[in-house]
C-alpha cells in the first residue's frame, strides 16, 4: 500500500488528481510547494500561508545543517515546532547546493568534500549524512543525495561545453548508487517517512530511461525528476519532461524539482507531474516581479506611479483585495502606485506584500487545476490560462 493514489485523470493529457498521505497530513496533488530555504519562506508568515492554502513547503537540508546546526532543532524534535508549521515538510537533500559551491568542492564515490561557506570549515556530505539530517530535521518527505548533472560542463577539459553523453552517464550512474546507499540508511535509521528517488540523465533521452529503471527496483515512495531548469534551453527541458514524466510509475507521486514559471507549471502538469517546486515567485516578488492571471508585471515601471488601481482586481490575495471589515466587505487591495513607491523605496513591505501575491497566484492556479481536472474540462481550461496570460496586465 504506497502513500498516494489518483483520483482523477484527464482524458487529453497526462494530467491528474491524486491524494498524497504524509506524516503531517494530507496532500492533493497538482501541488506547489512553497520554498523555506532557511526554515522560513521568506517573507511570509506561516500563518498567511496556511491562510492562502499551502499544502506542504520545502526546508533546505544543506542550509539548516549549517544553521542553526542539527543540535539546535533537534531541540525541538524537527522542523515543524521550530519553524512553526506543522503542515507537511520535503527537505532537499543538500547535493544540490553542495554541487553548487563549484571549485570549493570534491566529489568522490563516497560522497561531497567541502568548506563551509560560512567560516570554512571542512565538511563531508554523503548519502548516510544526508539521511541522517532529513531524519532530524523530521521531513515527511526525504530526498536522496544525488549528484546534479549540469547542462554545461563545470570543470576538466569541456569546461563551459555542452556536458557530453559519457559525463551524464557516469554521473547518473553515481547517483543510482547513492539512491541505494540512501534506502538502506534510511532503514538502519528506522525513519519510516517518505523516501523520493531522483531521475538523472541530463539532457539524453536513454539515460533518463536507465536511471529510472534502475529506481524503480529500489522501490522508492516517490520519484522526482531533477537536473532540468540548470541553464539548458526551454525546448530541451519540454522534450526531457515530455520523455520522462508519462513513463514514471502511475502510482506514485512525479515531483519536477525547482520548475519553474506559470507556463512550467501548467505544461508539468499536462505530463502528469504531480509536484512543483520553485524560488521564483518569493525571489521575483524581491524584485518588483509580479506574476498574475494576464501576465507579468514590473511594479518598478514608471507606468504605474499614478495608478489608483490593485495590480489584478480578480486576485483574492491581501496584497489586491485588501483586507475585509467587520461587515466582511473589501475596500480594495493596495494601489499600484503605493507599491510602486514602496519598491522604490526599498521598503520591506513591498517584497512581503509581492512574496504573498505572488505565492497565493500560484497555489491558486494549482488549485484551478485540480478542479479542471476533476471536472474533465482542462483542456479548455489550458487554452483559457495561455489566451488570459498572453493578454498583458
Ligand atoms: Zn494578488
Amino acid at each position: 500500500m504506497g502513500i498516494f493514489h489518483t483520483t482523477a485523470q484527464d482524458p487529453a493529457s497526462h494530467a491528474r488528481c491524486g491524494v498524497l498521505q504524509l506524516a503531517h497530513g494530507t496532500v492533493h496533488t497538482p501541488v506547489f510547494m512553497p520554498v523555506g530555504t532557511y526554515g522560513t519562506v521568506k517573507g511570509v508568515t506561516p500563518r498567511s500561508l496556511h491562510d492562502m492554502g499551502a499544502q506542504i513547503i520545502l526546508g533546505n537540508t544543506f542550509h539548516l545543517w549549517l544553521r542553526p546546526g542539527l543540535e539546535v532543532v533537534q531541540t525541538f524534535g524537527g522542523l515543524h515546532d521550530f519553524e512553526q508549521w506543522q503542515r507537511p515538510i520535503l527537505t532537499d537533500s543538500g547535493g544540490f547546493q553542495v554541487w553548487s559551491l563549484g571549485a570549493m568542492r570534491r566529489i568522490t564515490e563516497e560522497g561531497v568534500h567541502f568548506a563551509s561557506p560560512i567560516n570554512g570549515d571542512k565538511l563531508f556530505l554523503s548519502p548516510e549524512v544526508s539521511m541522517q539530517i532529513q531524519t532530524t530535521l523530521n521531513a515527511d518527505v526525504v530526498m536522496q543525495l544525488d549528484e546534479c548533472t549540469p547542462y554545461l560542463a563545470l570543470e576538466g577539459k569541456n569546461k563551459g561545453q555542452v556536458i557530453t553523453e559519457d559525463a551524464a552517464q557516469q554521473s547518473m550512474a553515481l547517483s543510482l548508487r547513492w539512491a541505494q546507499r540512501c534506502r538502506d540508511a534510511m532503514q538502519a535509521l528506522g525513519n519510516r517517512n517518505a523516501l523520493f528517488g531522483i531521475v538523472q540523465g541530463g539532457m539524453f533521452e536513454a539515460l533518463r530511461e536507465a536511471s529510472l529503471e534502475g529506481l524503480q527496483r529500489l522501490d522508492f515512495d516517490g520519484l522526482a525528476i531533477g537536473g532540468l531548469s540548470v541553464g539548458e534551453p526551454k525546448e530541451d527541458m519540454r522534450r526531457v519532461l515530455a520523455h520522462v514524466a508519462p513513463r514514471m510509475p502511475a502510482n506514485k507521486p512525479r515531483y519536477l524539482m525547482g520548475v519553474g514559471t506559470p507556463e512550467d507549471l501548467v505544461e508539468g502538469v499536462a505530463q502528469g507531474v504531480d509536484m512543483f517546486d520553485c524560488v521564483m515567485p518569493t525571489r521575483n516578488a524581491r524584485n518588483g516581479h509580479w506574476f498574475t492571471r494576464y501576465g507579468d508585471l514590473k511594479i518598478r515601471n514608471a507606468r504605474h506611479r499614478h495608478d489608483t488601481g490593485p495590480v489584478d482586481p480578480s486576485c483574492g490575495c491581501y496584497a489586491c483585495h485588501g483586507q475585509p471589515d467587520a461587515h466582511g466587505s473589501s475596500h480594495g487591495g493596495f494601489s499600484r502606485a503605493y507599491l510602486h513607491h514602496l519598491d522604490r523605496c526599498g521598503e520591506m513591505l513591498g517584497a512581503m506584500l509581492a512574496s504573498t501575491h505572488n505565492l497565493h497566484y500560484y497555489l491558486n492556479l494549482m488549485q484551478e487545476m485540480r478542479q479542471a481536472i476533476a471536472q474533465g474540462n482542462f483542456a479548455t481550461w489550458r487554452q483559457r490560462f495561455h489566451a488570459e496570460r498572453a493578454r498583458g496586465v
